[in-house]
């Protein structure tokens, strides 16, 4: 009998083409958990699920009444908005290889994911938490306590939104009114949770993409992120691996996020991890219990010992391992890979993007994809939760990747108008 996999595709995810043409690939019979139900969703019983994604207690009870018809193997959240809700249905559903909802809570609240690393003696920045209404000797106190430059951001959002850095007390004063303005514009129920305030942490930050195996971190790919990210907004832009760093420092950064999951809890399936090397020692910044975000796993392929002459997806690595079928170790094809990630850059309209087929064409591109459709209103950082669209290329270094994927994205030409 072919594996049976719940995903839990939210309406906004970018992640929902890759997982269900890996699962199509494996030959797994696939059940769809969404937020919002397809028009046909009665015709299509066994296979779709509707969920409310803002409360995953109920929705683990609504799988489990779903599982009792239709049982499934593995449950897969496919992005941050959806792992707490893989976890309570995995444990509704007795899964085997999961993580428990107490450790993915943790990796969706910085902190949370700040207390459990403090445990266990983890390096991280020093951090606070404040309320976005704080006064005048909250704010004093806060910055008293983790120093400046400090970095204000949210607790549980991601992509870098609402995360900003700032120099002075002034700056300070302004970036907590700003996130706590688009915090309230965008809370739901009237109650918007606190901000962390943390130390500035100077150093070349790299990202980890990792897949858990009964504790133990395999590396999938150790990014470098070669533009630099001092603020005062952390825009992602660049991502390149192999990395360029020397052994010892991959190996440190390998350390750091082994002993940052270990301190989660988490177990099994994929993890994200950023991590800043400062003077030496590796500062984790966080570890989020899912893949690579975005479009960005699009340049990823792997080579797993089990069946060495195939490539595969992250997404069929992610599947194969939640399914328990054979992987073996894995590693990166050979050669290298990068993604920049095309961020926006001005408030408006987006007119018009030329440009595409010259930086298609531009040696190791090997994909162009505009991921906002013209007409659009388009929305900077930090307020901004999109990114413009993607550029991917492979080749045989990965200096030779950095070069492609700039020269590419300088032959884009965006358009966005001012918005009246
Ligand atoms: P998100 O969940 O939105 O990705 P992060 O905490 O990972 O939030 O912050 C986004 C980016 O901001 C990080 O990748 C890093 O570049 C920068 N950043 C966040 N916290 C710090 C810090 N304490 N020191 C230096 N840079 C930071
Ligand atoms: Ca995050
Ligand atoms: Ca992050």
């Amino acid at each position: 009998m072919p594996a049976r996999v719940m995903i839990i595709l939210p309406t906004e995810t970018y992640r929902a083409t890759a997982f269900l043409r890996a699962a199509g690939a494996l030959g797994m019979d696939i059940a769809v958990a969404s937020n919002e139900a397809p028009t046909l969703a009665s015709l299509m019983d066994g296979r779709v699920l509707t969920l409310d994604l803002r409360h995953p207690a109920d929705s683990g009870d609504r799988a489990a009444d779903f599982a009792a018809s239709w049982p499934v193997d593995a449950v897969i959240g496919v992005d941050e908005a959806s792992v707490v809700t893989a976890a309570h249905i995995a444990e509704r559903l007795g899964i085997a290889r999961r993580n428990s909802i107490d450790a993915v809570e943790a990796t969706r609240d910085k902190r949370l994911l700040r207390q459990r690393l403090g445990n266990a003696g983890i390096p991280q920045p020093r951090c606070v938490a404040l309320d976005i209404d704080a006064d005048g000797s909250a704010l004093e106190e806060a910055i008293r306590t983790v120093g400046l430059p400090c970095v204000v951001k949210p607790v549980d959002l991601a992509a870098s939104r609402g995360v900003i850095r700032a120099d002075s007390r002034a700056e300070m004063i302004t970036a907590v009114r700003r996130v706590g303005e688009m915090l309230r514009a965008i809370c739901i129920d009237g109650s918007t949770p606190p901000l962390l305030i943390e130390a500035y942490v100077d150093g070349v930050e790299v990202a980890v993409e990792g897949l858990v195996r009964d504790g133990v971190v395999d590396v999938i790919a150790l990014f470098d992120k070669p533009d630099p990210l001092i603020g005062p907004f952390f825009e992602e832009t660049l991502y390149v691996a192999p990395s360029r760093l020397d052994k010892a420092a991959q190996r440190a950064v390998v350390d750091a996020v082994q002993g940052a999951v270990a301190a989660l809890g988490l177990r099994h399936g994929p993890i994200h991890a950023e991590v800043r090397i400062a003077d030496d020692e590796c500062v984790v910044i966080e570890v989020a219990a899912r893949s690579i975000g975005g479009l960005c796993a699009q340049v990823i392929r792997l080579h797993c010992d089990d069946a060495p002459d195939v490539e595969r997806s992250l997404e069929e690595v992610i599947l194969r391992q939640a399914c328990g079928l054979r992987l073996g170790a894995i590693s990166l094809a050979s050669g290298a890979c990068g993604v920049f990630m095309l961020p926006i850059r001005r408030q408006g309209v987006l007119e018009r993007v030329t440009g595409l087929e010259d930086a298609t064409a531009v040696p190791g591109i090997t994909g162009v994809t505009m991921s906002v459709p013209v007409g659009e209103r388009v929305t900077p950082l930090p307020e901004g939760d999109r990114y413009l669209g993607f550029i991917f290329a492979r080749g045989d270094t990965a200096s030779a990747v950095e070069t492609s994927l700039r020269q590419a994205e300088s032959l884009l030409d965006v358009e966005i108008a001012v918005a009246t």
